[in-house]
Order: C-alpha cells, then sequence, then structure tokens
C-alpha cells in the first residue's frame, strides 16, 4: 500500500489498529459487492450496524460510548473507508460529523442520553438537512423555517440532495426561526416518522450511485421545543459541522486516489501488451510516478490537518484549502489510473472509474471547489468574493 514517505512510521498503536480494522473490513465486507452495489444505485445498509459496532461513527467525540480517538485516527479511518467507496465514507460522514457531532456539541443531555449512544451504533441513522432546492452554495439563504406553536414549533420547507434521508430515522433539519429576532438558524431534530415528513430518494444519478440520496419535505411539521438544539443559533451551526466533515473529506479522498493508484500499478505489472508488461514503458512509469507524488503529497497536507485539529488550531481556511486540494487530486488521478486500464478501466470489475465518478460528487459537496478557492482568497486578501 503506498507510504512512500514511511508515515506509518509514525503511527500509535491505536491508529495502526483502527486502520487495520477498517482495511480488513473494507477488503473483506466492501470490496466483493460494491461494483454491484454501483451499477444497481444501493448502499449496503446491512452493514450499517456493523460499521457501529466497530466503532466508524464520530470515534473523536468523547462520552456517550464515543471513545475519543486521535483525529489521526479519524482521518486514517475516513481513507481506509473512502479506499472502499466514497458512498461509504460519506455515510460514516454524515452519521458521525454531521449528526452525532452537532448533537454532541449543541444538544441538550436528553437528546444526547436519546441519540448519541444508538446512532454511534448504527441502531439509528441520521441526516443532515441544509441543502436546498433554490439554496446549494449560499445555504444561508435558505427558505425552510419555524414558526413557534404552543409547547413547540411548526416546520415548513424542503431540502434536496440529503445523504441518506430515505434511510434516516431522525434528520437534523436546518431552518429559520421566524418567531425570534432576525430570524436565526436554529437547529431541529426531526425524526421522520413525524407527520408531514416525507423523504423521496433522488435516482437519476450518475456519481455516488452506492450512496442513498434524497430529499426532505415538511409540511406543517410539528416538534416538541424539546427537539430544538439549543446550544447554537445562527450559521454558525451547520457551518462548523460542515468544518469537521470536510476534514473527513480531505483525508478521504486520498483513499480513494490510493485504491486507484494500487489497481493501476497492479494492472501495469499484470497486463501484457507487445511481448511484455505494459508497466515497461516509459510512459506508464511516468503515470504511476506522478500519481505517487501527487497522493503523497495529499497525504502530508492531511496529516498536518491532523496535528492542528488535534491542539485546537485548525481553521476553517485550513479544511478549505486541504479539501480543495486532495479532492481536485483524486479527481484528476483517478482519471490517469482509469486510462491506465484500458477498456477494462471502463467496467465496475476495476475500482477507478468507479472512483472517478464519486469524485465528481466529492468535489461539488461540502463547499464546491469554487466556493473553498473563494474562501482562500478571502484568507488571503481580506476580500470577500462571493457576491
Ligand atoms: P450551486 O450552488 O447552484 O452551484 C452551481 C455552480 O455555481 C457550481 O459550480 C458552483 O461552484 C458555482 N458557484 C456558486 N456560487 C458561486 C460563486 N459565488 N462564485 C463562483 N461560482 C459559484 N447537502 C446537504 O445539506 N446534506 C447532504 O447530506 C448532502 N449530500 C449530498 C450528496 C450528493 C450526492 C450531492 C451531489 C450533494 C449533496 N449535498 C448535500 C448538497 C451539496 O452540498 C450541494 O450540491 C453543494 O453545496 C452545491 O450546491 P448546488 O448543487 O445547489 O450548486
Amino acid at each position: 500500500m503506498l507510504d512512500f514517505v514511511q508515515l506509518e512510521a509514525d503511527l500509535d498503536q491505536e491508529e495502526r489498529l483502527i486502520r487495520d480494522t477498517a482495511r480488513e473490513f473494507v477488503e473483506e465486507h466492501v470490496k466483493p459487492d460494491i461494483g454491484e452495489h454501483f451499477e444497481e444505485g444501493t448502499f449496503p445498509t446491512e452493514l450499517i450496524p456493523e460499521m457501529g459496532e466497530l466503532g466508524f461513527y464520530a470515534p473523536n467525540l468523547e462520552g456517550y460510548g464515543s471513545p475519543n480517538v486521535s483525529e489521526t485516527a479519524y482521518g486514517l479511518l475516513m481513507q481506509e473507508l473512502e479506499a472502499g467507496d466514497s458512498g461509504l465514507r460519506s455515510m460514516a460522514s454524515v452519521q458521525g460529523a454531521l449528526v452525532m457531532y452537532p448533537i454532541h456539541a449543541y444538544g441538550s443531555e436528553e437528546q444526547k442520553e436519546e441519540w448519541l449512544p444508538k446512532l454511534g451504533q448504527g441502531e439509528a441513522v441520521g441526516c443532515f438537512g441544509l441543502t436546498e432546492p433554490e439554496h446549494g452554495s449560499n445555504p444561508s439563504g435558505m427558505e425552510t423555517h419555524a414558526e413557534a406553536d404552543g409547547d413547540g414549533y411548526v416546520l415548513n420547507g424542503s431540502k434536496t440532495w440529503i445523504t441518506n434521508s430515505p434511510i434516516s430515522d431522525v434528520a437534523i433539519v436546518w431552518a429559520r426561526d421566524r418567531s425570534a429576532e432576525d430570524n436565526p438558524v436554529r437547529g431541529f431534530l426531526v425524526e421522520t416518522d413525524r407527520d408531514g415528513v416525507s423523504t423521496n430518494k433522488i435516482t437519476e444519478k450518475l456519481s455516488l450511485r452506492a450512496s442513498i440520496t434524497g430529499e426532505i419535505g415538511l409540511n406543517n411539521v410539528h416538534v416538541p421545543e424539546a427537539n430544538v438544539l439549543p446550544g447554537v443559533s445562527g450559521m454558525k451551526g451547520p457551518l462548523s459541522c460542515l468544518t469537521q466533515a470536510r476534514y473527513g473529506i480531505a483525508w478521504g479522498a486520498i483513499g480513494a486516489a490510493r485504491d486507484a493508484f494500487e489497481e493501476a500499478r497492479q494492472y501495469a505489472q499484470d497486463r501484457e501488451q507487445f511481448g511484455g508488461p505494459i508497466g515497461r514503458f516509459q510512459l506508464q512509469q511516468r503515470k504511476l510516478a506522478e500519481m505517487a507524488t501527487q497522493i503523497t503529497l495529499a497525504q502530508l497536507l492531511a496529516y498536518r490537518l491532523a496535528e492542528l485539529k488535534e491542539r485546537g488550531d485548525m481553521q476553517p481556511h485550513h479544511v478549505s484549502l486541504s479539501k480543495r486540494n486532495n479532492v481536485r487530486m483524486a479527481r484528476d488521478q483517478t482519471r490517469v489510473a482509469r486510462e491506465m486500464l484500458g477498456g477494462n478501466g471502463i467496467t465496475t470489475d476495476y475500482s477507478p472509474m468507479r472512483h472517478m465518478a464519486n469524485m465528481e460528487t466529492v468535489y461539488t459537496y461540502e463547499g464546491t471547489h469554487d466556493i473553498h478557492t473563494l474562501v482562500l482568497g478571502e484568507e488571503l486578501t481580506g476580500i470577500k468574493a462571493y457576491q
């Protein structure tokens, strides 16, 4: 497995154990069927509780059943899961960073006790509803709103492109509170079996096919006051969750690129043309050399980001730079790997094209490449260029 500058040498025992557990899980339970899931547009839902038992959902949180592992261990976990498929890593990212994290950071004691152990074990599935049909890159323009009503709130609006919504037990819905001054964005825990909630599946995807994506329709949905996340108000709520998830993506994308690289490296040694393996041609060696270099640079960035996060110094612009760079790297390099596999490379028998197709989603969600460019532009100049 590619580790060109021996980063593994610095891992502690727990980090190795988590990485190896995830790698073995992916080899045994994901890789054999993932091509078929991708073709059929399904997610291996039977793995959800198994992933919970193995501690794959937010193990970097502390308490309520989470072991508080290092940020490097968490990153390595995301890397191994995405080496299986971005759909698998998305499952863990949403459940952990976008559902458990906000409950852990901003939830009431009752909310934490009710949801964190169940979500952590994969006994319940959660989703994160921020994007709307008319508000993607600019979520603060959201129209979904809540009005105070007796002992709680009534929610109306619609969310789209929501990972896992059709299989979720609970959705974190971000909505404007019209009963409060300045209509701040608040987070609401919405059980999906409440009257007025619909979660239609989006079926036409050509990317992230092994992941369930849907809408959340909210038609006069009543939730009690106890379902509001009490600890946060304003866009800081959803944005702070996205920072956590983007951290995982900066690591995860390397896994997809590495897996595609390993398939190409093997193929170059096995496939014979003109009387010998294609790996003897300088053109193919150049591609492998470039892939290995780009993956290694992305790994170095991810390890540095983990150090910053571990000591509490990670800022959103650090995450933007890392997500932007590592996903672009994976998008480019999975295509080169695909190319090295010739005709076989366009099938689901091999991973590169599946990873390549997935990267179109990863390049777009959690802040598009363009939006992260603007975050960096703002950090570098002090001038906002979003509008
Ligand atoms: P738009 O915002 O309409 O952007 C269209 C294009 O315009 C993009 O290229 C963009 O970069 C560009 N653009 C926009 N604004 C600017 C600007 N100011 N300057 C320059 N260029 C600009 N969302 C959730 O809330 N929860 C989820 O679980 C979730 N899962 C997803 C799963 C999948 C498979 C996908 C595809 C998306 C998911 N999303 C989710 C939504 C995702 O975060 C949005 O698609 C993303 O934020 C972009 O929004 P948009 O699609 O509306 O594109």
